[in-house]
């Protein structure tokens, strides 16, 4: 594919700044996008290597100059789990060769990422400078020795030889988020009396000579990045002039490009999650660009090219390095270059379909475009017979179905009763931090436009119509209702459901109870704890927020944390389980949203029965006593039921009719499923 600007001569070219040509190490790249290295949990498959292959492939055709892969541990010790996904042997060079044989093709170049997991290996050989436990681990490691020291840079250096002997133009060397280097760094994991503790002389000795060993064993025209923890938000972490002073070291050492990271994976500070600003780091990657002459690549929350152009023209990093927006759309780049942004499916921060996906043992996706990952199982063809589809419902599920069949050439015509598309993302995108919500239903509701999709809005389609409206395939995407459940009082004049507050059909008292806390009992009293534009959307009130400190003057660039302010709001989450709340959500995103609630001082109350609802508020028994929760709104988030009245009366109706997404099943139903479901359904139409 080309790599040129295909903007027509007349319009001036878009996005100047990040389009520009740059020259890295022994390279020039064309452009100044980097995509990011992730974990997607496919290099563990079978069929992996070529599951990857096709992944980076498709970015690479579509104008991505440099890829970073997943992390590859330099030896068994370095693994993340009992994976052995390593880069240690000849074997192992030789499984990766389909990977950069692919990427080349397209003209891309691609980096292996060498990750030495440290204290956060999930197995029982994991090692680290010093014997302490990491709080999310189980497992204690043990201390390196001296011997072992050496061998492990040794170890480092045969990972980037044979990353090169499998195809690979260089590596980026992982000196971030609370692995193995970045142990060695801080003095909160190095307790070392020895040449490679103490003094932070000592302390950056390992990463300088892990670089210089790879320089001197590659050579010059091998690419290395080393990806800096720019701020480890960790107490006992490296202050901003120590981070200034190892990114020289590294520079001195051989590096050629310096990536960023932010925040230790133990960090009690949001740094991807979609509550961080848009380029809500901007600022500290500009102080690493300051300290050294090598070109500094951007990350974290740039999902847009107008974020990314900014972060280049502003001298804040020479690079941006995007991660998760390759997964939402593989032709980021060249829809940059044609200049098209809104043809981009840009990734919101969700995490549901790619962190969350991993942190439980499934491979990785994305929630807004099911086929990321699954390249070579999707591929989406033109129908082979046109046919008339109707799809009913413009939620999520109904968005994803009809975009894909009508891309394959399909004649759709998509009914939804509201006034507009976007289904229950309508609702998502009123609570704060989720703003971004928005940008999926504009892109779809803009791609099916481009598609030829006939939108009938503000259309309940009937069974009658449906019928006789000459389809050969119904798919219903109709969605849910929220549940009511039987309580005594439930028809009392305070109580509204989710989507009567979420949408401002009511507006909620001052005394507000929750009855449910799954995924939208915690939206809804988020979004009642900040009623009144209490919000940390610009990068210097987020940091403020969460204690990070700008002039970095503290080890680990935390400071103290603003108080919240309260809104005079007391609202009391309730849910019959016993235990933690919370657990449903996203292993990424729950611990935030525990955080925050409790700083709002949301209090909860777990393992309740509901025993009536009246003018007093809600009445429940909780640890054996009898309770009245004063309450002049009650607000009902106990999940929903499947809206799927038209399947019964289509049943005899002679076309094909398909259930889709909470309409086919709501118990469990999240967005994922129901993108998921659409296209994969739009696929076999
Ligand atoms: P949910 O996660 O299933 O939670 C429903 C809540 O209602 C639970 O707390 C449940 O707890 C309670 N409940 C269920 N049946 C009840 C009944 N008959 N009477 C009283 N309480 C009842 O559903 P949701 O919160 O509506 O979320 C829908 C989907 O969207 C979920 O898949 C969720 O993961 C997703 N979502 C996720 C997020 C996020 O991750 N941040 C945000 C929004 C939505 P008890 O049974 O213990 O009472
Ligand atoms: Fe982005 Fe969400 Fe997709 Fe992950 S699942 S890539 S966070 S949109």
């Amino acid at each position: 594919m080309s790599r040129s600007n295909t903007a027509p001569m007349h319009s001036p070219p878009p996005y100047p700044y990040l389009l520009s040509a740059i020259d890295v190490g022994p390279f020039s790249l064309p452009n100044r996008v980097v995509m990011g290295s992730m974990h997607t949990g496919l290099e563990a498959l079978p069929d992996g290597m070529e599951r990857l292959a096709a992944f980076y492939g498709e970015r690479a055709d579509a104008g991505v100059p440099l890829i970073v892969t997943g992390g590859f541990a330099p030896n068994e010790e370095g693994r993340l789990n009992e994976h052995p996904v390593t880069m240690a042997s000849r074997e192992d060079a030789l499984r990766h060769q389909v990977i950069t044989r692919r990427v080349h093709g397209a003209g891309g170049r691609i980096a292996l990422q060498v990750l030495h997991s440290g204290r956060y290996g999930y197995h029982t050989k994991s090692v680290a400078p010093s014997p302490l436990k990491s709080p999310i681990n189980r497992e204690t490691p043990r201390a390196m020795t001296a011997a072992d020291i050496e061998r492990t840079i040794g170890d480092y250096a045969r990972c980037a030889s044979l990353a090169r002997e499998a195809g690979y133009d260089g590596v980026e060397i992982m000196g971030s988020e609370g692995y193995l280097i970045a142990e060695f760094l801080a003095p909160r994991t190095n307790r070392r009396g020895d040449e490679w503790g103490g003094a932070l002389e000592n302390r950056l000795r390992f990463p300088a000579e892990v670089v210089r060993r790879v320089r001197q064993r590659l050579g010059d025209d091998f690419l290395i990045l080393f990806r800096i923890s720019a701020l480890d938000l960790v107490e006992g972490g490296l202050s901003g002039a120590e981070t200034a002073t190892l990114a020289r070291a590294v520079e001195g050492a051989g590096a050629n490009i310096l990536t960023s990271g932010f925040g230790w994976h133990e960090a009690r500070v949001p740094t991807i999650a979609q509550m961080v600003p848009r380029a809500g780091f901007a600022w500290a990657t500009a102080r690493i660009a300051g300290a050294v002459s090598i070109p500094v690549a951007a990350s974290n929350r740039i999902n847009t090219p107008e974020t990314a152009e900014a972060m280049i023209e502003s001298g804040a990093a020479s690079l941006v390095m995007l991660a998760r927006p390759f997964l939402s759309d593989a032709a980021f780049v060249a829809k940059a270059s044609r200049g098209d942004r809104k043809a981009i499916n840009i990734c919101i921060a969700c995490n549901q379909a790619c962190l969350d996906h991993y942190f439980v043992g499934k491979p990785s996706t994305c929630m807004v475009n099911p086929r990321a990952c699954n390249e070579t199982l999707l591929r989406p063809q033109p129908a082979a017979r046109p046919k008339r589809i109707a799809v009913v419902g413009g939620g999520p599920g109904g968005l994803s179905c009809a975009a894909a069949a009508a891309e394959r050439g399909h004649a759709v015509t998509l009914f939804e009763r509201e006034g507009q598309l976007g289904g229950q993302f309508n609702l998502a995108k009123v609570v704060p931090g989720k703003q971004e919500f928005a940008e999926t239903i504009a892109h779809y509701a803009d791609r099916i436009m481009r598609a030829g999709v006939e939108v009938r809005l503000g259309c309940a389609a009937t069974a009658e119509e449906l019928s006789a409206g000459g389809f050969g395939d119904i798919v219903l995407a109709t969605g849910v209702t929220p549940r009511r459940p039987a309580i005594d009082g439930i028809g009392h004049a305070c109580v509204a459901s989710y989507a009567d507050v979420l949408t401002g059909r009511v507006e909620p008292g001052r005394r507000v109870a929750i009855i449910g806390a799954g995924g939208i009992g915690f939206d809804v009293a988020l979004y009642l704890a900040e009623r009144g534009g209490h919000s940390h959307r610009d990068p210097e009130a987020f940091a403020a927020y969460w204690g990070i400190d700008r002039e970095r003057l503290s080890a680990g660039a935390l400071g103290p944390a603003d108080e919240e302010t309260p809104n005079g709001c007391s609202i009391v989450m309730l849910q019959r389980r016993a235990g933690r709340f919370g657990d449903t959500l996203g292993r990424s995103t729950g611990w935030i949203h525990r955080l925050v609630l409790g700083r709002h001082g949301v209090e909860t109350v777990g393992g309740a029965t509901y025993r009536r609802i009246d003018d007093a508020g809600l009445h429940i028994t909780a640890a054996g006593e009898e309770r009245c929760i004063p309450a002049d709104t009650v607000i009902v988030c106990a999940g929903q039921e499947p809206l799927a009245g038209l399947a019964k009366a289509l049943q005899d109706a002679g076309p094909a009719v398909h259930l889709i997404g909470g309409a086919r099943e709501a118990a469990e139903l999240d967005a994922v499923r129901a993108f998921d479901e659409g296209y994969r359904l739009a696929l076999a139409l």
